[in-house]
C-alpha cells in the first residue's frame, strides 16, 4: 500500500500537529474541520511552530515553505475522498467520530486506510460501523505532535497485517517510534497516565494539596517534567474527562471514577490552555493557579 495523500479530520491541537509532521515528512495533506476559524488558526499555528523550528536550526526555511505548500484546507469533508490514509482527529466523542466515517465512506477509494487518533474509544467498535474493519486502526499521536516521539498503533480485532505495516511505515517516515497496543480502553499511555491525573484532581478536591503544591510535588518529588494538573490543562480537561469516562464505562471498575471536580471544571467551560482557564488561569503573563 503506497501512501502519499493524507486526509486529516479535525484541525484542533492534535490535527494541526499531525498536519505539521506529515507535511514536513513530504506527504500531501488535506486538512478539514467543521470550523473555518479552526482551519485558519491551524495554519497560523503550524507556521508559528515551524518558524520556531527554523529558528532552532532543526529545519530550513525552504523546508517550511514546501511543507506548508503541501497542506490544503477545506470545510467540506468529502474533499478528503482521494486520500490514501485518513487520520480522524476530531473531538473525543464517539457519535462525532462515527458520523464522520459514515459521511466520508461513500467518497473514498476501496483501499483507503481509515484511522482514528482517539485517546480511548474502542477501535473495534468504530471499525465495525465502516465497510472496511480490516483496513481500520488506531493511530494515536502524543501532544505536542511535533515534539513527542511516540505513536501508539492500535489494532482492532479485524485489522489486517498490510494495514498495520502501512501505518508503521508512515510512523518510520516521520522519524517517530511506534508502540503496538491492543484495543482495550485508553490503550497503554492513557490507561496509565489518566488515572494519575484523575488522582491529582482528587488530591486537590479533598484538600490534600493546592494546585501549586500538587504540581511541584510531582515535578520535584517524582521527577516529572510537568505537574499532573499543568499536564491536564495542556491535554484539555474535556479530553481528560472523556478518557476517564471511557475507562470507567469500559472496565466497570470504580477506581476509574472521574473526580467530580474535574467534571465541574468541564461544566464551567474551564478546559485548560485551549480556553485560557483550567487548573491555571492563562489570561495574564504568567499562569495563576485557580485553586
Ligand atoms: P480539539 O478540541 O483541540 O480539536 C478538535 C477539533 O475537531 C475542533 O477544531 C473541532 O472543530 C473539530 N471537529 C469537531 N467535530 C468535527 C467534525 N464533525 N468534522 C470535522 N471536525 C470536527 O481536540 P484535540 O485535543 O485536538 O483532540 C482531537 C482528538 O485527538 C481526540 O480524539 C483526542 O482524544 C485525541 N488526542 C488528544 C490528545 C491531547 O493531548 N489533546 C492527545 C492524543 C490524542
Amino acid at each position: 500500500m503506497q501512501i502519499q495523500t493524507i486526509g486529516i479530520v479535525g484541525a484542533g491541537q492534535m490535527g494541526n500537529g499531525i498536519a505539521h509532521v506529515m507535511s514536513l515528512a513530504g506527504y500531501d495533506v488535506m486538512l478539514t474541520d467543521i470550523s473555518a476559524d479552526a482551519l485558519t488558526n491551524a495554519m497560523e499555528t503550524m507556521r508559528g511552530n515551524m518558524s520556531r523550528q527554523v529558528g532552532r536550526g532543526k529545519i530550513l526555511e525552504a523546508d517550511m515553505e514546501a511543507a506548508l505548500g503541501r497542506i490544503k484546507t477545506t470545510t467540506t469533508l468529502t474533499d478528503l475522498g482521494p486520500s490514501d490514509l485518513i487520520i480522524e482527529a476530531a473531538t473525543e466523542r464517539e457519535t462525532v467520530k462515527q458520523a464522520i466515517f459514515e459521511d466520508l465512506l461513500p467518497h473514498l477509494k476501496p483501499d483507503t486506510i481509515l484511522t482514528s487518533n482517539t485517546s480511548s474509544i474502542s477501535i473495534t467498535r468504530l471499525a465495525s460501523r465502516t465497510d472496511r474493519p480490516e483496513k481500520f486502526m488506531g493511530f494515536h499521536f502524543m501532544n505536542p505532535v511535533p515534539v513527542m516521539q511516540l505513536v501508539e498503533l492500535i489494532r482492532g480485532i479485524a485489522t489486517d497485517e498490510p494495514t498495520f505495516a502501512a501505518c508503521k511505515t508512515v510512523v518510520e517516515r516521520l522519524n517517530k517510534t511506534a508502540a503496538s497496543a491492543e484495543d482495550f480502553p485508553a490503550f497503554i499511555v492513557n490507561r496509565i497516565l489518566m488515572p494519575m491525573i484523575n488522582e491529582a484532581v482528587y488530591t486537590l478536591y479533598e484538600g490534600v494539596g493546592n494546585v501549586q503544591s500538587i504540581d511541584s510535588s510531582m515535578k520535584l518529588g517524582a521527577n516529572h517534567p510537568m505537574g499532573p494538573l499543568e499536564l491536564a490543562d495542556f491535554i484539555g480537561l474535556d479530553t481528560c474527562l472523556a478518557i476517564m469516562n471511557v475507562l470507567h464505562d469500559g472496565l466497570a471498575d470504580t477506581k476509574y471514577r472521574p473526580c467530580p471536580l474535574l467534571t465541574k471544571y468541564v461544566e464551567a467551560g474551564w478546559l485548560g490552555r485551549k480556553s485560557q482557564r483550567g487548573f491555571y488561569d492563562y489570561r495574564g503573563d504568567v499562569p495563576v493557579p485557580t485553586r
